[in-house]
């Protein structure tokens, strides 16, 4: 398994799925940059494991991801340039690392005959919808610099598999959380936030709606995919679990015993989509069940804050 961005917050989780989950695993490589969003404790716990190669590389070097990536059978593709916040105040790094990375990520997949790749995409393509849920079909309409990136390099794979047969996947998924989060993400900043007795600043009026997964669900419906999907297909992974940010505030606050006093509103981030939904009757009907709820698994991402606060420091 050649695993792009797999020292990041997702693409770790999913590579520790790998180690754990996967019989008769033989080897997993991680190929990553190291931007900010990347942490090397994210595989500590596999990091003397034979198996593993960590290889410290970019996606938009062609040669360098070329070589690197040869000898493998499956690419599950997570770098990118992942918070919507940054492509607004500067989206150049997201086109060239979100669509040129993935182009080269494309190339070297086909002239190496990789068996499967795996493009981990976003809920966020299909834009904002006043009603109702998104199938795969649902036309692309981002609104983020962040979300036109992704569609762009969707569109991307499509015509690989289309133009040169390339068994490319693309999975869309909602709203991830749990460990290993960098702290920019909502979840991770509010609880973060309330551990330094700071009010949580939310944006708007705190009525954007998204839908939430555990980040070890999503692992699973990738590698669900991987296993039982079919080429070239698109296959959202949602969860029905749906929060405004003012109920995602609330129920972060009562696990960690405080009041409502801790909220205050900022103004809204431009362009903010009102409400993701996805339509996930598709990778369900591959045998794909959540297996965290959101209670557990809130409960559980407070606690792993709680007790590594180390983990983005230096100490
Ligand atoms: P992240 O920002 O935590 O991690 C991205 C990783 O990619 C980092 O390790 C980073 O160092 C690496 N990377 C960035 N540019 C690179 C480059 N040029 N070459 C090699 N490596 C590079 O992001 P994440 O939240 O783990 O997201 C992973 C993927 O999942 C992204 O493609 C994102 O679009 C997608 N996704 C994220 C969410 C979510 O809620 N976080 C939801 C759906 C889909």
């Amino acid at each position: 398994y050649f695993v792009t961005g797999g020292a990041g917050f997702i693409g770790s989780n999913y590579v520790e799925y790998l180690f754990k989950q996967v019989n008769q695993l033989s080897n997993v490589t991680i190929y990553d940059n190291f931007t900010y969003a990347a942490n090397p404790k994210n595989y500590l716990e596999f990091a003397s494991d034979p198996r593993l190669t960590v290889i410290r590389g970019d996606i938009c070097d062609a040669n360098e991801l070329e070589n690197a990536m040869a000898g493998h059978d499956y690419v599950v593709h997570f770098a990118a340039e992942s918070h919507v916040d940054r492509s607004i105040d500067n989206a150049s790094d997201f086109v060239k690392t979100n669509i040129l990375g993935t182009f080269n990520v494309l190339e070297a997949s086909r002239k190496l005959g990789i068996k499967t790749m795996i493009h981990v995409s976003t809920d966020e393509v299909y834009g904002s919808l006043p009603e109702g849920s998104a199938d795969e079909t649902y036309p692309l309409v981002p609104n983020s610099p962040y979300a036109a990136s992704k569609a762009a390099s969707d569109l991307l794979v499509r015509s690989y598999f289309v133009t040169h047969g390339l068994d490319a996947r693309i999975t869309r998924c909602c709203n991830n959380y749990g460990k290993h989060q960098f702290p920019e993400k909502v979840i991770p900043v509010f609880i973060n936030k309330l551990i330094s007795g700071e009010n949580l600043a939310i944006y708007g009026d705190g009525e954007n709606v998204r839908e939430w997964i555990h980040v070890s669900d999503h692992a699973h419906g990738i590698h669900t995919v991987l296993e039982k999907g079919i080429p070239g297909e698109i296959y959202n992974i949602g969860t029905g679990s749906y929060l405004s940010n003012n109920d995602l505030a609330s129920k972060i606050l009562s696990v960690m015993g405080m009041n409502e006093s801790m909220k205050s509103y900022v103004t809204d981030r431009q362009g903010h989509d009102f409400r993701y939904s996805l339509d996930s009757r598709k990778i369900e009907s591959l045998g794909f069940e959540i297996g965290v709820s959101f209670k557990l698994g809130l409960e559980e991402t407070i606690k792993w804050y709680l007790y590594n606060p180390s983990w983005w420091g230096g100490d």
